[in-house]
């Protein structure tokens, strides 16, 4: 692979190569290249590490546009009972338009955190896997959960959440079936029950000690919103980072999406820890959720990646608009142009997210790491004569990616994804979300 600029998360080669094989990357440099079987050429493009997603929902393609201007608990309540009608059919085709979209914007490893099962339809787990097959994308599914029901003083109607014998055998099933810990894996299984006000405190245990036996890793969503931190002060007398500590939920096997209201101390014990946070400034600013404290957690030397949220409170999945968003929330967050940089920006997208995700092996364009890369045009309209061209990356985001190389396959070619005929995605969404509907 040449590109006009390698950067690498580190250095910036003019006129730089990436040298691959096997998946792997083999050397980095500039000049004439090593021979190479086949070569991709991109003289008018930075080429940079495949993206990281670190948070996401995917069905939720299937449902987006709901509840336009709702506060996330009442963004939820009219949402669930739509959720309770997907079947495995249905997480297919979404997940298949968000891997679609995700490869699109420059994404090569993801994430997803599915939490609805509902009663009699088998087989939404495994949809999730094939279309990453298919796709072509480096993913770490999510078997999640709900437990805590509107009776037992959850949020979500009984009829969506599962019994907890069950979420913990099938969970233990698809490790066993799907997870492969080795180095270059594509898939990597982690057990996620949904929020603190969604799943049960035993449960919450019970998952970590699931996960722990069979070292896989742990996600959850924390301290989203305010009445989220209500609830919790209410039903356990906690705040929710408390509540993760008495529960067994930190540590560096850990990641939490969004982690937006923190307190000083808390924000020094996620770093402390080592638990990472999935910054998802697009939905958290649709949601009118709050702004995360991405520059003092970078401060404390915390694990921050970045995540595009399910579709259904952001409306895509372009994960380049992602560190666009993160860069400039932080800064209107603090007003100051100095609280998030643009390469900072790119690294929280890159090796943020893979540290969130456990992988060192992705994340930066160094020998030994898997063949994930990114090429983004610096010649089009919106960017051609950029003097900065990172940092132009970042100040005006790529619509959509013009290469992308996912274990060392090329997946997308001149803006064109090889893997799936993205007209068809896009009618099968359609379809599917007009069904749903009802
Ligand atoms: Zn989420």
């Amino acid at each position: 692979m040449k590109a006009g600029l390698v950067y690498t998360g580190t250095r910036e080669i003019e006129n730089g190569w990436v040298h691959v094989r096997h998946g792997e990357i083999i050397e980095v440099g500039s000049g004439p290249p090593p021979h190479a079987g086949e070569v991709v050429d991109e003289p008018n493009c930075v080429a940079m590490p495949g993206l990281v997603n670190a948070h996401d929902h995917m069905y939720q393609w299937a449902t987006r546009g709901y509840v336009a201007d709702g506060t996330l608990f009442e963004w939820l309540r009219a949402l669930y009972p739509v959720w309770a009608r997907i079947d495995a059919d249905t997480v297919r085709v979404a997940a298949r338009a968000a891997m679609a979209r995700l490869l699109l914007s420059g994404c090569t490893l993801s994430t997803d955190h599915h939490y609805v099962f509902p009663h009699g339809r088998p087989g939404i787990f495994e949809a999730l896997v094939d279309a990453a097959r298919e796709l072509g994308l480096r993913f770490h599914p999510c078997r999640g959960s709900m437990s805590l029901g509107e009776s037992k003083g959850g949020l979500p109607p009984d009829s969506v959440v599962e019994d907890e014998d069950a979420i913990l055998a099938h969970t233990e099933a698809m490790i066993d079936r799907y997870h492969d810990s080795k180095g270059r894996s594509m898939c990597r299984v982690v057990v996620a029950p949904c929020s603190p006000f969604s799943v049960t405190p035993q449960l919450m245990r019970d998952s970590a000690a699931l996960a722990r036996r069979h070292h896989v890793r742990l996600h959850t969503h924390l301290a989203e919103t305010l009445d989220e931190e209500r609830f919790c002060l209410e039903k356990f007398g906690r705040r929710p980072v408390e509540l993760m500590e008495d529960l067994g939920w930190v540590g560096e096997d850990v990641w939490y999406a969004h982690g937006i209201h923190l307190s000083d101390a808390e924000v020094d014990r996620i770093a402390e820890v080592k638990t990472g946070i999935a910054h998802c400034p697009s939905s958290n600013m649709r949601l009118g959720a709050g702004a995360c404290r991405v520059e003092d957690l970078v401060r404390a030397g915390a694990r921050v990646g970045l995540g595009v949220d399910g579709a259904a409170s952001n409306e895509d999945a372009n994960l380049a608009m992602e560190a666009h968003q993160a860069l400039l929330l932080a800064r209107v967050r603090s007003s100051s142009p100095r609280s998030l940089d643009a390469r900072t920006a790119w690294r929280l997208a890159t090796r943020g997210g893979a540290e969130c995700l456990g992988r060192d092996d992705c994340g930066t364009l160094e020998p030994g790491k898997c063949a994930d890369i990114a090429c983004f045009r610096v010649d089009d309209l919106a960017h051609a004569g950029i003097k900065d061209l990172v940092a132009g990356l970042a100040l005006a985001p790529p619509a959509r990616a013009q290469t992308v190389v996912v274990d060392g396959r090329v997946v997308v070619r001149g803006g064109r994804l090889l893997t799936a005929d993205e007209d068809e995605v896009a009618r099968d969404i359609a379809a599917t979300s007009r069904r749903l509907a009802g």
